[in-house]
């Protein structure tokens, strides 16, 4: 099939394209402004896939600033949008360890001893520590608490209202078509196959999709990208080495929650030093909650979900939770190289935009507004180059798109957190450290630390554990755990000392029940495992097994002859498997040995 413009991903990124492309398509007379090259005769044909069951289903992020949102929408009401309130009260509280189990330096544990000896005179309430100020470059004054999952929804409804672009989710766009070094377009993934993409019963291979131009905007881990990063390499310089894994909650706040609409607290310190977290409140007592798990936090049994419970339980949280009740739950990985992550973002008959383009903001932790931002940029360029009769060739893409993003406020504050987060290499506290420097002085004065793909990190469980848990108890338990094929890392952590969570049902429940109620996890049949253990011998010598602890769903389990299980009924797309491993590739020293391809299912929840 021939369109004009393919787009891959519908997410924020390509919200902003296709809500500044979708406004200039028709004009004011209802007749086309353009008309299509690949079906003459008819309007510019522009179809947009994403890999999700429904629009907003595959998204995540909920407190910005909106700066581009609201260029898009001058005088946007967030009444109109469900689970939308504008930032009212922020709060950076760094919590101590009420249960003793957190792995603390000593410097940590020193400054914990200062906090608690002087809680008389310091804000030091239910073990927490509440900054008395947010750096400006933390703070979202007048920014918006979103469910991206509701906005993406609410976005696609005037997309497709306009008549003039086509949404088609369940529709994940398996490969792209490279031709002599030009993308012509997109494949769809195959239908009636195997687990291992061998044609079945119904076998429908997929529908090739060519277009003038292919927006490629299916965030971090998406297929595409990272086949073009593959194919045309990263810029001189450029590496994809920090990630996170971003787990939540979307929970009915208990009738004596005092939250308002618009209430922002982030925190740091608890569970792990390494851990960040988040609690934002929506409208009709309703709130997003959860925690980034870093690929720098150097532990082989990164496990998010447990460490999301004893984040919740923390007493300065569990006061306005205890009671709730769990609605939705999700997790997502997040690129955080940010500019030094930023691949090439054009060629001959493609651009990129979005996370998966470097966009993310990482001293800011703000990834929604500057994807948006990228998306207008790009539509921008596109229609200038669709007036002016040029094709989508790289230099006019330059010229039209890479330009106007480079004397952007995207491409000037993500210059100055460029190297904000480079500390976190050597430490928790170095990295706070220089974080504040890179924040307090505009970018001009940073922490070093030298960046390593996160397989290079990863530390055997025996060293993660020295000087807590002897080497013969680790063996001990570690064969206990292969004997009832269960995960390492809920036996490590009861041995150092994490209580066991008592499960009320209601949100506190367990890893399967939140997959089967909360999280409606679904996988339709006749498709290829999107999870791929590239070399079975590797595994079978890996002694961490990090993708099975560190699986957010679940989904990846001790297999027979050492080489892990695959159930793709369990997995919800975060695509942390796929920095989460901790062997190289035999071919590829730089990429891990998982491959994580474009697939169907995942979450069916909207208010993620
Ligand atoms: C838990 C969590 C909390 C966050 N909180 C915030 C926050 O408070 N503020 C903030 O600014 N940012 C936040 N972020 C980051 C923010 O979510 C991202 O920066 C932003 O969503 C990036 O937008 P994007 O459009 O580039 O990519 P994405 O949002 O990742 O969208 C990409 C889309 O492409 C689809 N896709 C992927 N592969 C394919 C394929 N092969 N075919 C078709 N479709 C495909 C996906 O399903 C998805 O819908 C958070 C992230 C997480 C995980
Ligand atoms: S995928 Fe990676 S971490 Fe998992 S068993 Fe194989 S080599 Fe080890
Ligand atoms: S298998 Fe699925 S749920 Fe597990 S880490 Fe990979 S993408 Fe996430």
């Amino acid at each position: 099939m021939g369109v004009d413009i393919a787009c891959v991903g519908f997410g924020p990124a390509m919200g902003g394209f296709l809500t500044t492309l979708s406004r200039q398509l028709t004009k004011e007379d209802g007749t086309p402004a353009f008309e299509s090259v690949a079906a003459p005769g008819m309007p510019l044909q522009v179809i947009c896939y994403e890999r999700a069951d429904d629009l907003g289903f595959g998204v995540s992020g909920v407190v910005t600033p909106g700066r581009s949102l609201r260029v898009s929408f001058p005088g946007l009401d967030p009444a109109q949008i469900p689970m939308a309130a504008p930032v009212k009260h922020e709060t950076v509280a760094y919590l101590l360890d009420p249960v003793g189990a957190s792995r603390r330096s000593f410097a940590l544990r020193a400054a914990d001893g200062l906090l608690r000896a002087f809680r008389w005179a310091l804000p030091v309430r239910n073990h927490a520590f509440e900054l008395p100020w947010i750096p400006s470059f933390l703070a979202k004054h007048e920014g918006l608490v979103l469910s991206m999952g509701q906005f993406m929804q609410w976005v696609g409804g005037q997309v497709l209202g306009s008549g003039a672009v086509q949404v088609w989710p369940s529709t994940p766009a398996a490969m792209a078509l490279i031709e002599d070094n030009k993308v012509a377009g997109v494949r769809l993934l195959d239908q009636g196959v195997d687990k291992q993409g061998n044609a079945a019963d119904g076998f429908t291979p997929g529908m090739d999709i060519r277009a003038a131009l292919t927006v490629v905007g299916d965030g971090p881990v998406g297929a595409i990208g990272q086949q073009l990063d593959d194919h045309f390499g990263l810029p001189d310089g450029h590496h994809q080495h920090d990630w996170a894994v971003g787990m939540k909650f979307v929970v009915d706040l208990p009738a004596h929650a005092i939250l308002e609409p618009g209430t922002v607290i982030h925190t740091l310190g608890y569970p792990e030093p390494e851990i960040f977290g988040f609690l934002y409140v929506h409208p009709g007592r309703i709130a997003s909650l959860g925690i980034f798990v870093p690929s720098w936090f150097d532990s082989p049994v990164r496990t998010a979900y447990r460490y999301l419970q004893h984040w919740m339980l923390h007493p300065y949280l569990w006061r306005h939770l205890d009671g709730g009740t769990l609605r939705s739950w999700g997790a997502k990985s997040l690129l955080e190289s940010g500019r030094r992550g930023e691949p090439h973002l054009v060629g001959d008959g493609y651009a990129r935009i979005g996370e998966g383009s470097g966009s993310t903001n990482v001293l800011t932790g703000s990834g929604v507004d500057e994807a948006w931002a990228t998306g207008v940029q790009l539509a921008e360029g596109v229609l200038e180059l669709l007036r002016a009769g040029r094709p989508f060739t790289r230099e006019n893409l330059e010229q039209a798109y890479v330009a106007r993003r480079r004397a952007s406020w995207v491409e000037r504050e993500s210059r100055v957190a460029e190297r904000a987060r480079d500390g976190f290499q050597r430490g928790v506290v170095t990295g706070l450290i220089g974080m504040g420097l890179t924040g307090l002085t505009g970018g001009r004065l940073n922490l070093p630390g030298k960046s390593m793909p996160p397989h290079r990190r990863i530390p055997t469980v025996e060293d993660y554990c020295r000087g807590r848990i002897p080497p013969e108890e680790v063996a001990r338990i570690r064969a206990e755990c292969k004997a009832k094929d269960l995960p390492l890392h809920d036996a490590l952590m009861d041995r150092a000392g994490w209580p066991a969570i008592a499960f009320d049902g209601k949100l506190l429940v367990s890893q399967q029940d939140a997959l089967l109620t909360g999280g409606k996890v679904q996988a339709p049949a006749g498709y290829a495992d999107h999870v791929v253990f590239l070399h079975p011998e590797v595994c079978q010598r890996c002694g961490a097994q990090v993708c099975i602890d560190a699986c957010s769903g679940q989904a990846i389990m001790p297999g027979p002859c050492g080489v892990p299980i695959f159930d793709r009924e369990k997995c919800i797309h975060c695509g942390a498997c796929l920095w989460n491993c901790s062997q190289p590739r035999p071919d590829d020293p730089e990429r891990a040995n998982v491959a994580f391809r474009a697939g169907t299912g995942g979450l069916h929840s909207a208010e993620n």
